[in-house]
């Protein structure tokens, strides 16, 4: 497993040498090293080409730029919801360790609480947009029953 990191291993294209070569390598994806010294966060584009090998998960904040602040979460400029929904998109259910960097435990709590309801929050609008779209289209459940 390899995790990217910031100034030349956190994009697909630095990436890509690596685990193309290398298929039954599996990603370990830091959403905050992916804010750092970049244009623009490279989650998105990591997840697209390499979701499906996606086993592990670092969270924390930051302000983009240099700094690997490793704050709470919400206190930097990474959106949480975003990444979350981004996470479950890829199908991913494994485990997020929150890398925050502080002597006050409460600031690591703080985040573990924020990152299981918007979890929570971003699964259930998920199961409910799933039972919406099974509900209207029962013409597609009717043909799966014809052919089998
Ligand atoms: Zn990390």
């Amino acid at each position: 497993m390899i995790e990217n990191l910031p100034d030349g291993f956190n994009s697909v294209a630095q990436l890509r040498d690596l685990l193309d070569a290398v298929p039954e390598l599996g990603l370990h994806l830091d959403i905050g090293h992916a804010n750092l010294l970049v244009d623009e966060n490279t989650t998105d584009e990591i997840l697209e080409t390499y979701g499906g090998r996606l086993q592990h998960v670092h969270m924390h904040d930051n302000k983009g730029g240099s700094s690997d602040l490793h704050l709470p979460l919400g206190a930097g400029t990474i959106e949480t919801e975003y990444y979350v929904r981004a996470l479950q998109d890829a199908g991913f259910d494994g485990t997020i360790t929150l890398e925050v960097f502080t002597p006050d435990k409460r600031y690591l709590e703080y985040s573990r609480d924020v990152l299981r309801r918007v979890w929570d929050d971003c699964e259930k609008i998920r199961t409910a947009k799933i039972q919406h779209t099974e509900k209207f289209e029962p013409s597609s459940v009717k043909t799966q029953g014809a052919v089998v």
